[in-house]
């Protein structure tokens, strides 16, 4: 079986009414996360960024749990502003623009800086409970 990609971009469904959107992600309908394996949701968590500076978070790779417990898997999207994904992995490198409700980012095994930029608020779902003893900030490759 090939080894996962480390993320992927994920379309979630939009309906609209009366010039209104409504941005659906439930998990165990869209095909990327049931084969991630991410099903449910253990966290949610919101990083607003109201100020005049991008803000970079995460610069850190999910690795698997000493005890044996899954990797925690994340979808992200922007609902209002611009983030952008910086990634590295040991297949690749890339930057993905999160510039829509709609456009969500799947990471498993990837190094990720996120930016959030001024005015942007980025949503992020986890598979799992906040653990970072198994968060590594080594690049898994050999970017500067
Ligand atoms: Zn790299």
């Amino acid at each position: 079986m090939p080894k996962k990609k480390s993320w992927e971009v994920v379309e979630l469904p939009l309906f609209g009414k009366d010039g209104c959107k409504l941005v659906v992600c439930q998990l165990n309908i869209i095909p990327e996360l049931i084969e991630a394996e991410f099903e449910s949701a253990s966290r949610v968590y919101l990083i607003n960024n109201p100020t005049d500076k991008p803000s970079h978070r995460g610069q850190h790779v999910h690795l698997q749990p000493s005890d044996g417990s899954p990797i925690n898997v994340e979808l992200m999207y922007c609902i209002t502003g611009t983030a952008t994904a910086v990634l590295h992995s040991a297949n690749g490198c890339e930057e993905i623009q999160l510039d829509s409700p709609t456009k969500a980012l799947l990471i498993r095994d990837g190094w990720h800086d996120i930016v959030v930029n001024p005015g942007g608020i980025l949503v992020v779902i986890a598979s799992t409970d906040y653990n970072p003893d198994s968060d590594s900030n080594d690049k898994p490759c050999n970017c500067s």
